[in-house]
């Protein structure tokens, strides 16, 4: 009999009770590190203070007016985060399938309102990941995300990912935007060259493209800057973010140059819960702490302490482990057993990880993750890893 749970995620039996920074408890009431952290989403960690003070008092006013009102608290939000990066307006959602879907709609009405309505399709990556929606599975074009979904939304092309003569090859006179991961989270933990970002823009600009960046995962601090891509110090025309901008809460953006949004007017698009007031309680107390003074600076250099650290796993069990990749605090080992393995024994050790594709498992801290923790994360995989290297041992 089918399960009350329809069921796409499998049979998992881990369940939890309660969190407290980096740690989670089970109903069983073991702890565990969480170097999961929800994939990528609670970016401050578990019932962090700040974060339980904003909700708590935002609840004991009111949750949801839609957006029929001005919402006081989505506008301070859409302010600062335009105050920190390229865009000049912001449209809030709840999700990144659906931050996206408003970066598509807003790409192909820009060519139409612009004049060049034949432009309507979208380049994208292999390896690329931007939901699971009918026109975000089109996008990423993944056959195990697909298979049997067919026919697809029409409009994408695909290329690899990294390699700037194939995306130009692949400029029609239809094609209307780029749309990149600055680095790539489900397919594997692979970090776009700043050249690579560079040569888009540039492209971009010569072709008349728009172009649009998928900060879901890679944003929100979680590299060590606010978004990504100011890594490479490129500038898109459209951005997607989620996952970590509520801290937990769902919550999804994207933002748009004024060029862009100008031509999403009234009507055009929409949202009943996008942006209500918890959520943006939520987003604007999660932002109170990425962009106090230090905090960025201190993700970047806990990412630093934990790659090295990662690289000396690498360095010691080589057959286990084979590379470390991305940035900041969103890093992957690639691993030579099975990911799903590797992840399954860390977590009967009590750690938390993820998998990604090309068989790397995601090492993803809290943001506000100290370094005994990260040291702690590390002892436990150096023990899964010699665990792998000791046959019999498991
Ligand atoms: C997770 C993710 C999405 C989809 O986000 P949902 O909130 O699951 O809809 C889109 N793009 C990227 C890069 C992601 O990592």
């Amino acid at each position: 009999m089918i399960s009350a749970i329809m069921p796409t995620y499998g049979s998992p039996s881990l369940a939890f009770e309660r969190g407290e920074g980096a740690y989670l408890y089970s109903t069983e009431g073991r702890r565990y590190l969480d170097f999961a952290s929800g994939i990528a989403v609670t970016a401050l960690g578990h019932a962090h203070s700040h974060l339980v003070k904003a909700l708590t008092e935002q609840v004991a006013k009111f949750w949801h007016c839609s957006n029929l009102y001005r919402i006081p608290g989505q506008e301070r939000l859409a302010r600062r985060l335009v105050e920190r990066s390229f865009a000049d307006t912001v449209f809030f959602c709840n999700s990144g399938g659906e931050a996206v879907e408003c970066g598509l709609k807003a790409v192909r009405r820009y060519h139409d309102s612009t004049g060049n309505p034949e432009r309507y399709r979208v380049i994208t990556c292999t390896n690329a990941f931007h939901g699971r929606t009918l026109a975000t599975i089109s996008a990423g074009r993944q056959e195990k995300h697909t298979k049997g979904f067919e026919p697809l939304v029409d409009g994408f092309d695909q290329v690899p990912f990294g390699n700037l003569n194939e995306m130009r090859a692949a400029i029609g006179r239809e094609t209307a935007a780029i749309l990149v991961e600055p680095v790539q989270g489900e397919g594997g933990i692979r970090a776009a060259s700043a050249d690579y970002l560079k040569g888009l823009r540039a492209v971009a600009d010569e072709f008349g493209l728009l172009l649009f960046f998928d900060e879901v995962q890679c944003g929100m601090g979680r590299t060590g800057r606010l978004f990504a891509h100011e890594w490479a110090g490129v500038k898109p025309d459209v951005m997607a973010v989620a996952k970590g901008i509520g801290g937990g809460f769902p919550m999804g953006a994207c933002l748009a140059t004024e060029a862009v949004g100008r031509h999403m007017t009234a009507g055009s698009h929409g949202s009943t819960f996008g942006g209500n007031p918890l959520a943006c309680a939520a987003a604007n107390a999660v932002l109170d702490v990425i962009l106090a003074d230090g905090f960025l600076p201190r993700v970047e250099k806990m990412g630093v302490h934990l790659r090295w650290r990662l690289e000396g796993l690498v360095a010691e069990h080589g057959s286990v482990f084979s590379e470390v990749r991305g940035r900041g605090l969103m890093l992957g080992l690639k691993c030579v057993p099975s990911n799903a393995d590797v992840v399954q024994h860390a977590q009967d050790e009590g750690l938390l990880l993820v998998t990604a594709g090309e068989n790397v498992v995601r090492v993803y801290p809290p943001l506000i993750v100290e370094k005994t923790q990260i040291d702690e994360g590390v002892a436990i995989l150096d023990c899964v890893a010699a665990g792998f290297a000791t046959p019999g041992r498991r």
